[in-house]
């Protein structure tokens, strides 16, 4: 009864935490994950813990190997996509599903260690709402990648009202109260840790070396990172639109210094008949910075379209081992491959 981490609002004297695990193709590594998290977790007898592992779509073995894995455990839940949905999306479902006074996020490649998730918990039994695992090595990921990473979250906490700590990911772990703040957050071009950010709350880092994938290969190639740097910078950040004010009045100022240039050279000078290159260069200006302007305006309104469209986030093609009214909902009849 004496539990190390009494949730909140004391009803249950054991707490319950739920690990979200989003997975896209990720057989090669998937059981050796979950022998990880089972060892980390149960060397904490005082919590309870269920994994809400989610499958994006998957086109490999992995929603078999989930299917084993669950049918074996009955603290495993597994919801699986209709198709690919992408790492946000698929985390906002774990965190929908996911019953526990606190929930952590973790990726399945074992780049980020399970083991971390103690002193996250610790963090949040004194008193932190959300403890981010913040990185202070990262091997097996190019320069390149380091690079642009550092480069964008620094964009980012200029140009967004809110801070955005940086060299975090998404591996964190979040009270009860973040997570439903976080849901209540209705929006389509997700990206978690802005959101979590934004909530506020006591938030606090953990620091941690980021490992190399354990196996598999990486889901986000350089065009789908470069999306969430555009979907984090405009679903936080105006400031692209007011692009068009400062540089309508860059090209205002140089206008008129230029018609007082002219002006000078009619009056006092014979030479004024020159300059058609200026002439072009003023036009290609003005043109150039009017077409990046309007696919400014073209990014927001087109996210606009998104959200009036009102589609379902995500659709869901199985469940497995979710308490429901009456009972459980059974696994499917598929035959699991362990
Ligand atoms: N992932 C996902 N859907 C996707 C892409 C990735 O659920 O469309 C998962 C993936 O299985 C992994 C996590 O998101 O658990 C992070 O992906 P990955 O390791 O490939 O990204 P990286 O660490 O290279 O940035
Ligand atoms: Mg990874």
């Amino acid at each position: 009864m004496n539990s190390k981490y009494p949730p909140p609002d004391g009803g249950n004297p054991r707490a319950l935490l739920s690990v979200v695990i989003p997975c896209f193709n990720e057989e090669a590594v998937l059981r050796e994950t979950h022998r990880r998290l089972i060892s980390t977790l149960e060397g904490v007898p005082e919590l309870d813990f269920e994994l809400v592992y989610v499958d994006d779509g998957s086109h490999d073995a992995t929603l078999n190997l989930l299917r084993g894995i669950q049918r074996g455990d009955a603290r495993v839940r597994v919801l699986s996509l209709s198709r690919n949905f992408g790492h946000e999306i698929a985390i906002t479902v774990g965190l929908e599903c996911a019953a526990g006074d606190a929930v952590a996020i973790i990726d399945a490649d074992l780049q980020d260690p399970p083991e971390v998730i103690l002193k996250m918990l610790e963090r949040w039994h004194s008193g932190a709402d959300v403890a981010y695992g913040r990185r202070t090595k990262r091997d097996g990921e190019t320069w390149f990648k380091r690079w642009t990473a550092a480069t964008f979250y620094r964009l980012l906490n200029r140009l967004a009202n809110i801070a955005i700590p940086l060299d975090a990911g998404d591996f964190r772990l979040m009270d009860r109260k973040v997570v439903d703040a976080f849901l209540a957050m209705p929006e389509r071009d997700r990206f978690t840790r802005g959101m979590v950010a934004w909530t506020g709350f006591r938030q606090e880092p953990v620091e941690y070396a980021r490992a190399a994938r354990a196996a598999g290969e990486t889901k986000y190639p350089p065009s789908k990172m470069l999306r969430l740097a555009i979907d984090g910078i405009l679903s936080f950040s105006l400031t692209p639109l007011r692009l068009a004010t400062w540089l309508g009045f860059l090209s205002a100022g140089l206008a008129l210094a230029g018609i007082f240039y002219a002006l000078v050279l009619r009056l006092f000078t014979d030479s004024w008949v020159s300059g058609w290159t200026s002439m072009l260069l003023a036009i290609l200006f003005s043109g150039g910075v009017q077409l990046m302007l309007l696919g400014i305006l073209g990014e927001y309104v087109g996210r606009i379209y998104g959200e009036v469209k009102r589609r379902p986030l995500y659709l869901v093609k199985a469940r497995l081992g979710f308490p429901s009214t009456g009972g459980w909902v059974a696994p499917d009849d598929e035959p699991a491959d362990e």
